[in-house]
């Protein structure tokens, strides 16, 4: 018996070369073979009769030779093979292009299973190279159902499936990890039967039933190794803070408290007096106030002795929180410490050592904070701003900075209930769906390029007004045959013609780190008018000052997305515009962006977007911080994932902690899941 962690050269056929071919695909042991799922899969089990063949449908059919196949050599590199074959109810001619070896071995008067589709008229039917078995072979191309994979160069899916059929017979399939009970409440098959059933079923629905099987399995891997982080946390005891006292917090703010900063307010105390680490996600709009239930916590902190830690994803952002947040805790006796790569060592290691002693009792940093050089005196809190922009393991290395230390996570990406739980399935969550008050909402209008030349002078004014304004862009540079406009190409056109007279910047996705931050903190100190970008100034940045949002091919961004580009303006007291540009006048498309002009509310929209385009595009391309599934499938698998989100909540409950050998297998798999998303979920 072979061992699934064998290479697969220790197969018949699997050379030098043919192992290079399935590297491409990640396959280098017999379980990533035994792990490479089929995408689809071809019903070849039905035998049709030759008469009832369908053009361009293919199908089976048992027929036998009427003749001796004959090649005729058309030109260099082109033979014809050519074979009459009949069942009782028709007969077909069969046609071969340079397959002379394989077409001769039909045999007169033999029968054969073939598989192919009929094309042509109804006078001659005629089929191209079809594949066939003999009656006596086993099944490998007919009567069957096939299993069609997933390929890359110079393999084909025969030299797949013989690999796979293979590493099946000399070694045991992955361990079953689902427990007997849950498989029995949601008729879910036996692991070995759906590793078997998945590459070799017997029937269309057998295969059906083993896909669902795996892809439960996959979601309940997860939701449990979630599941199970969150249970460890809420056993641990750590002191409660006895310090709840805000009123001096209070007194400090500005202003007063929305309704829903005042409650994640009251579940984050209520969290800390608890005796075990806190986690908790607080999420809300753009503008909702974030920030501030953040000080308030930090505040906690350190009327507890003990210091927080504030990530932000950018430097620029993270200056502006320790700007806002140095203000208000500075007269509340709080030393704040910015710590961001952009400081000089010297200042870095300054910083380190107050952090270090203790001195630095709120630190506002970016990644710089969970470099191993930063060490904590007593580390409390750890927050995190704009978490869809960090992976699970970011977070937890800045955890690791501290002893349990209570975590606290900020998203302004409005998440339908379901995701959240698939996204941050260890949080609690609180959520702010309120903005601050005189707030007056961005007005959003849908325009085709009749408008171009209004928009141009809606610009323009705002800019005589002293104000600034943001144009976005879909792509960075031109792309050949791609009708979209390029941030850099449209830069550079405002510029030159459109406004010579204004300053006009640029900022997107391919600059160094540090030249965005410079664009960035020089359009927030008003040394630009017009910011060029492309999405890359969707992350909470504050430039108060900018009160009109331009998106150019709207059509081509996600609703959630659009609604967080909005959110870059109406962030001050004067009112704020934003324009969508888009050719689309009619269907899908054009019902989505006009929903967005009529609403500003980011959960509504979000539950749109959800429905419109599945969750797979619903954080857009890349950043969403979501596991990589190999056979789950977001947009089509939720209700899947439901399910499997309750039963391993069910599974903790009865028997997360017991030794059953599902219980070991499975926790040893989750092991191994997290360990590999640390790098695929940033
Ligand atoms: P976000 O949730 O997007 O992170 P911020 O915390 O940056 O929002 O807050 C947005 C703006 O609203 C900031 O300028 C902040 O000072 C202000 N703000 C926050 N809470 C209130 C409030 N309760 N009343 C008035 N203004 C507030
Ligand atoms: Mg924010």
């Amino acid at each position: 018996m072979a061992r699934l962690s064998d290479p697969i050269t220790i197969l018949k056929g699997i050379g030098p070369t043919k192992a290079k071919q399935f590297a491409a695909l990640n396959i280098f042991t017999l379980e990533d073979l035994i792990c490479h799922f089929p995408r689809g899969y071809e019903d070849r089990t039905k035998l049709v009769p030759i008469e009832k063949l369908e053009p361009d449908r293919p199908a089976c059919f048992k027929a036998m030779v009427m003749n001796t196949p004959r090649t005729s050599h058309i030109r260099k590199g082109l033979d014809i093979t050519k074979v009459q074959v009949a069942d009782c109810t028709a007969r077909l001619t069969l046609t071969f292009f340079n397959q002379k070896f394989t077409a001769e071995q039909l045999q007169y008067g033999k029968e054969y299973i073939f598989y192919g589709a009929v094309s042509g008229d109804f006078i001659g039917y005629n089929m191209t190279s079809p594949v066939f078995e003999a009656l006596d072979s086993a099944p490998l191309t007919t009567r069957r159902v096939l299993p069609i994979y997933p390929l890359t160069a110079g393999l084909s899916n025969a030299s797949v499936l013989k690999a796979v059929r293979q590493a099946l017979a000399i070694c045991d399939v992955p361990k079953e990890i689902i427990p007997e009970q849950v498989r029995a409440e949601y008729g879910i098959l036996p692991a070995e039967r759906a590793y078997f059933a998945i590459h070799e079923p017997s029937s269309m629905e057998e295969a059906e039933m083993a896909k669902k099987r795996l892809i439960f399995e996959e979601f309940f891997v997860f939701s449990a190794g979630l599941a199970l982080m969150r249970a460890s946390r809420s056993l641990k005891k750590i002191t409660p803070y006895e310090n709840l006292d805000l009123t001096a917090f209070h007194k400090a703010l500005p202003f007063t408290l929305t309704g829903a900063q005042s409650r994640a307010i009251q579940e984050i105390v209520a969290d800390l007096g608890r005796g075990a680490p806190m986690n908790r996600l607080v999420q809300g709009d753009v503008g909702s106030g974030k920030t501030m239930v953040a000080a308030a916590a930090a505040y906690l902190a350190n009327q507890n002795g003990q210091q927080a830690a504030m990530m932000a994803p950018t430097e620029i952002l993270a200056e502006q929180h320790f700007a806002s947040l140095s203000k208000l805790l500075t007269p509340l006796g709080i030393t704040v410490e910015l710590l961001t790569g952009a400081l000089t060592p010297k200042q870095k290691r300054l910083a380190r050592e107050r952090i270090e002693a203790g001195q630095a009792q709120l630190v506002v940093g970016t990644h710089a904070l969970v470099s191993e050089a930063t060490v904590f005196d007593n580390l409390g809190l750890v927050i995190t701003d704009e978490q869809h922009r960090f992976g699970v393991g970011q977070r937890s290395a800045l955890s690791g900075k501290g002893q349990d230390p209570h975590v606290l996570v900020m998203s302004a990406t409005p998440i339908p209930r379901t995701l959240a739980l698939l996204m941050y399935g260890d949080l609690e969550v609180s959520v702010l769906d309120e903005l601050p008050p005189g707030r007056e909402p961005v007005d959003t209008f849908l325009v085709d390029e009749s408008y171009r030349a209004r928009i141009n002078n809606f610009i323009r004014k705002h800019v005589a007004e002293g104000h600034q304004c943001y144009v976005v862009c879909p792509a960075v540079e031109e792309a050949e045959g791609m009708d979209l406009k390029s941030a850099e190409a449209w830069a550079e056109t405002l510029q030159q013609k459109v406004f010579p007279d204004l300053r006009v910047s640029l900022l997107h996705g391919q600059m160094k780190s540090a030249e965005k931050e410079a664009v960035m903190a020089e359009f927030a100190k008003g040394n630009a008018d017009v910011l060029v970008a492309t999405t890359v100034i969707e992350v909470g940045v504050d430039v108060p000052n900018a009160t009109l949002m331009v998106v150019e091919d709207a059509d081509r961004f996600g609703l959630s997305q659009l609604h967080q580009l909005r959110g870059r303006v109406g962030r001050g007291k004067a009112k704020s515009y934003c324009v969508l540009f888009s050719q689309k006048k009619s269907g899908d498309t054009f019902t989505r962006l006009k929903a967005l002009c009529n609403t500003t509310d980011g959960f509504k929209i979000a539950e749109e977007d959800l429905r419109l385009r599945g969750p797979g595009d619903f954080f857009g391309a890349r950043q969403s911080g979501l596991p990589v599934f190999r056979v789950a499938n977001l947009s089509c698998d939720l209700q899947t994932l439901k399910q499997a989100q309750q039963a391993s909540a069910d599974w903790i409950d009865r028997e997360g902690t017991a030794d059953t050998p599902e219980s070991v297998a499975l926790r040893s798999r989750i092991a191994t899941l997290f360990a590999r998303s640390q790098g695929t979920m940033n």
